[in-house]
């Protein structure tokens, strides 16, 4: 296979803040050598570990991005130990386009990896963070909430892994994270996600769900903020000790916790986020878009527990994810 052809314009372990490109070649109509520019930020102090720390994997999530422009605009150098890596929006051409999936390609960065050097723009940018800076790194945080259309109460996650000393590290880091939720994630579909490559190298990771709807709060970008610095504090990377709140504590047990839509229509919530919800309790109904007088279908939780996310257009279609019950543990 050809080398990957991202050129960072910074040296990525010189002493001291310096703010540069992955710089991604992209021919095209407006640009016949035009590039795709990645910020990226990366700030080192000696020696010491390497947190690596990515937002808009997905591109229509915002607390990430927010939280990490301030760390890579505020944090110096000389409060550190170590290297700190930041990549605001990992999934650039998608984060400028307010979309979760690439414009260029529809790629969606967490089902590309590991990646191709010769494939597509989404894929190059894969396979460079998997061969090029996940190597690198001790810990790695990602941010993500649900985009346009879930919701989440906030949350930071690790996943159930056949290494139990890696899976304690992870937790420990989630927990350092301290969102007011810690939850241990069952996902739907782990192929191709940034997720199990960084697991795969043996490293501490770290993910969240923190909101959702297309856009961040006050209060889900303020979790974010603590939360990064709280995991480079565990990390040894920041001085001092992670300031720690309560956290609820939520695990996946299996495919029950998940409620998928078989109609389209108007969805009426009856359940809002964090409410406790019962095993065959109503968790939405799904009303006709096209006529009055028709009955709507209700849609039940198949577990006890807590809603943790829910769709969150107006409108819903068959096939997508309506509900998610955590259950406290
Ligand atoms: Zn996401």
């Amino acid at each position: 296979m050809s080398a990957n052809p991202i050129t960072p314009t910074i040296a990525l372990d010189d002493e001291g803040k310096n703010h540069g490109f992955l710089r991604l070649p992209y021919s095209r109509d407006d640009s016949a050598w035009g590039s795709v520019m990645i910020p990226i930020t990366v700030i080192k102090n000696g020696d010491g570990p390497t947190a690596l720390l990515t937002g808009a994997n997905h591109g229509d999530e915002y607390e990430g991005p927010v939280a990490l422009q301030g760390l890579a605009l505020n944090l110096d150098a000389a409060h550190i130990t170590g290297r700190v890596i930041i990549v605001p929006a990992l999934n650039y051409p998608a984060y400028r386009a307010g979309l979760r999936t690439s414009p260029i390609d529809r790629g969606n960065m967490n089902r590309s990896f590991p990646g191709r050097p010769d494939g597509t723009v989404t894929e190059k940018i894969a396979d460079f963070f998997a061969t090029r800076l996940v190597p690198q790194a001790d810990v790695v945080l990602d941010f993500h909430s649900g985009g346009k259309t879930l919701d989440f109460v906030p949350f930071a996650s690790a996943h159930v892994l056949a290494n139990k000393d890696q899976q304690a590290a992870c937790l420990a880091a989630v927990k350092a994270f301290n969102a007011p939720y810690t939850m241990m994630l069952l996902e739907i579909d782990s192929a191709g996600m940034y997720d199990t490559t960084v697991e795969e190298q043996g490293k501490v990771f770290v993910t969240t769900e923190l909101g959702g709807g297309g856009t961040a709060t006050a209060r889900s970008i303020a979790i974010a903020k603590k939360g990064v610095r709280n995991v480079l504090k565990h990390a040894g990377i920041m001085p001092g000790e992670p300031e720690i709140e309560p956290s609820i504590m939520l695990d996946m047990p299996d495919a029950g916790c998940f409620v998928f839509c078989e109609d389209d229509g108007l969805i009426e919530p009856v359940l809002d986020l964090g409410d406790p919800v019962g095993e065959g309790d109503i968790v939405a109904r799904v009303w006709p878009v096209d006529r009055t007088g028709r009955a709507p279908i209700e849609y039940r939780a198949r577990r006890s527990g807590i809603l943790v996310s829910r769709h969150f257009p107006g409108l819903i279609k068959s096939g997508d994810c309506m509900a998610v019950v955590g259950v406290r543990s």
